[in-house]
């Protein structure tokens, strides 16, 4: 099948609806799926939903669809689980593995009754990003359930809610990832790029970046008739539109002797460029501390508003000429200067 490049570099496909909606449309999207080898079935029963009158999830009822899922299609099936009743009712009808939502990784009273509950159980669980970007809220929600006894603890990156989400619906943040991998390196780390579109034509675009940054699956939303999907509607993608978007998928191999060689150079330069970074930074810092002095003898405050707005604007332009992203040079010059300014008052008060 077209995702057998996915499934030979041994990359976890997690693919279903949103919701399970009805028998006949978890049956439907369940048979289009069957043809991908090892694809685990994704669909929620129970529907953490903002507003109480929508659509909340069919419930208990839909277990029984995916125990129906198992046996016609051979499917694995997993859906999400908020409280124990959720996880013993899941057990119940054997389903193969469950994921905590974002919503519930946001709070660790919830997790810690559900990792009780799971504990004695070999179950894989899937554990998305909290909503807000805290890596110690994800890796702790992680903690809890290793600590509960559970041996299959996966991470799913689902994007951040920010007040300001740009052209997605969550924000990416992959930075946030990376450091949950460098923290956590024996976790799996799984992306779910149809939360964090929102549209489906981002899905892609951002399924790559995770192929780029060696996550180790994803997790699509896949409605056999997304338009008519009763949530997430424009995020979903149709079972056709699932084979294209993996065949499109550039993955990233482990690369020759002769690659990691060139790559070792090029990190070796990286390395020695950053030290002069530093190096650098250190010594404008010691100039601010001698500005700190001079501001001090002559009373003039730490903040020189227009001096800053004249720094930032030569930034600017210095980072045009350069074809640096203006945006990215703004944030480092910003915290520069955060530093700067704080230094200056350490100073003040201490002379
Ligand atoms: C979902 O996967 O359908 C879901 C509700 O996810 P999240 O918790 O990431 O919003
Ligand atoms: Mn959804």
């Amino acid at each position: 099948m077209g995702q057998s490049r996915f499934v030979a570099t041994n990359k976890v496909l997690i693919a279903g609806p949103c919701s399970a909606e009805s028998l006949e449309q978890v049956l439907t999207t369940a048979e289009s799926l069957s043809v991908f080898d090892d694809l685990i079935f994704r669909a929620g029963l129970w529907k953490p939903r903002t507003r109480p009158s929508t659509f909340e999830g069919v419930g208990e009822k839909g277990l029984e669809w995916l125990a129906e899922v198992k046996s016609r299609y051979s499917l694995k099936v997993c859906t999400e689980v908020a409280s124990p009743y959720h996880v013993e009712k899941c057990l119940d009808y054997g389903i193969d593995a469950l994921w905590i939502g974002a919503r519930t990784t946001t709070n660790p009273f919830s997790v810690q009754d559900i990792a009780e509950a799971l504990s004695g159980t070999d179950i894989p669980i899937f554990v998305k990003n909290p909503l807000n970007p805290d890596v110690k809220l994800w890796i702790g929600a992680i903690e809890r359930l290793q600590k509960s006894g559970c041996k299959s603890v996966c991470a799913v990156h689902r994007g951040f809610s920010l007040a300001d989400n740009g052209i997605y619906r969550q924000s990416p943040l992959w930075q946030i990832a990376i450091e949950l991998r460098r923290l956590l390196p024996s976790v799996k780390l799984i992306c779910d790029p149809s939360h964090m579109a929102g549209k489906r034509d981002l899905v892609l675009e951002l399924a790559q970046t995770a192929m780029n940054l060696c996550y180790d699956g994803l997790m699509l939303e896949v409605h056999s008739s997304p338009k008519n999907a009763k949530t997430d509607s424009e995020q979903q993608l149709t079972p056709s539109g699932l084979k294209e978007l993996l065949d499109s998928l550039r993955l990233s191999v482990e690369g020759s002797n002769n690659t990691q060689s060139d790559l070792e150079m090029l990190r070796k330069r990286i390395d020695d460029i950053d030290a002069e970074i530093l190096r650098m930074l250190s010594e404008r810092m010691k100039v601010v501390a001698e500005v700190s002095k001079v501001k001090k003898q002559n009373n003039i405050s730490v903040l020189q508003i227009n001096r800053w707005n004249k720094l930032l604007e030569e930034r600017m332009r210095q980072a045009e000429k350069l074809c640096l992203d203006k945006s990215f040079v703004k944030d480092v010059f910003e915290q520069i200067h955060k530093e700067s300014v704080n230094l200056q008052d350490r100073m003040i008060k201490k002379i």
